[in-house]
């Protein structure tokens, strides 16, 4: 018997669907976003567009840590508590390393088993072979879909190895780091800046033998964190340990974002950062415009012309990059 070939629903189908809390468009919704076709740009910006009014009203949780310190472990725990609590979890995962191993660390089709089968969680690995700009962005697409099928806590989960940290900074209200206990912080990879961006330290693995080691190291990032200068927020990192397999510690974790929130909401920082990252979101998709441009053939072509031509000092690099200038604003 032929398959039937599988029509693409309409704008209209997708925004029913994803208000009606349905999974399989909203996931049909973030692989429009994810198209590089123009044709697939404009209908996913009208979709946006459409379901604005019904974004906005989640909390956004960067999650970060390197590989093995337990993250996925922490979310099927964290994201198990949430929901029964009758709350709708979206887990996001952005995995910069995917591009380079061809296997990624976070795409694993085995982990978060138990969470993946809850109704109320949606799961969505970034799509793995794009550069670090194209994934940021259609994350922030996909939170906002996420938020407009009713999804109340989105996870946004990285590996902490690279710079997507940082851009997950820029897309979230609070933001968790796991920490092993004993590892040290080189051989965790945390740069003194990650540390800075958190709102929220976990020690991982606080169970067994580990108990004693994980209040150490709480120890130890309470003592790092005294140093710090206070965050543009006015909160203060707050530390915790859990132990995921064992189930402690985790609704604990809920309780500081649930403070923060309620800490933020009030100042009016949880707005104003919104409004802020709106803004940064913008300047990045110009940023990544302007470099696929300067990719662009004629582009390039003229670009390596004019640096044949300074490099044998027949133009001096100040008219050669006049003249670039003009040759592109015309060619745009
Ligand atoms: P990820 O790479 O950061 O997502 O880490 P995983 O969640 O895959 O965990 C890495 C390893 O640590 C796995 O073998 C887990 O079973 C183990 N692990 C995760 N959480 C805990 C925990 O709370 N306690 C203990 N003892 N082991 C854990």
């Amino acid at each position: 018997m032929a398959t039937k070939k599988r029509t693409t629903p309409s704008i209209q189908e997708l925004e029913k669907g994803i208000l009606s809390g349905d999974r399989s468009a909203l996931a049909r919704a973030i692989t429009l976003t994810e198209s590089t076709r123009s044709s697939d740009k404009v209908k996913s910006i009208s979709l946006l567009k459409k379901l604005l009014p019904n974004t906005g009203h989640s909390i956004r949780i960067g999650i970060t840590g390197v590989p093995g310190v337990g993250k996925s472990t922490f979310i099927e725990a964290f994201g198990q508590m949430l929901t029964r609590e009758g709350r709708k979890v979206g887990v996001l995962t952005i995995d910069p390393t995917s591009q380079k191993t061809k296997g990624s660390i976070l795409g694993d089709k085995t982990r978060m088993e138990n969470l993946s089968r809850d109704p109320n969680v949606f799961i969505r690995p970034s799509p793995s072979a794009l550069a670090l700009g194209g994934v940021t962005d259609h994350t922030r697409e996909a939170i906002l879909l996420c938020e407009a099928a009713g999804y109340d806590v989105i996870l946004i989960e990285t590996v902490g190895v690279g710079q997507s940290e940082t851009i997950v900074r820029g897309m979230v209200d609070f933001f968790l780091l796991l920490v092993l206990a004993g590892a040290g912080d080189e051989l965790q990879g945390i740069k003194k800046g990650i540390m800075e961006m958190a709102d929220g330290i976990v020690v991982t693995k606080a169970d067994g033998d580990n108990v004693k080691g994980a209040q150490q190291a709480k120890g130890d990032a309470l003592q790092a964190l005294h140093f710090q200068q206070p965050s543009q927020s006015g909160w203060k990192t707050k530390v915790l340990t859990t132990s995921s397999i064992e189930n402690k510690g985790i609704s604990e974790v809920w309780k500081v974002i649930e403070d923060y929130q309620s800490h933020a909401d009030k100042s009016g920082y949880l707005e104003e950062n919104r409004r802020k990252q709106q803004e940064q979101w913008l300047e990045e998709i110009i940023e990544q415009k302007f470099h696929e441009q300067m990719g662009n053939r004629v582009i390039a072509k003229m670009r390596s012309q004019l640096l044949k031509e300074v490099r044998n000092n027949k133009v001096l690099p100040l008219e050669a990059a006049e003249q670039f200038w003009k040759h592109i604003t015309r060619h745009w």
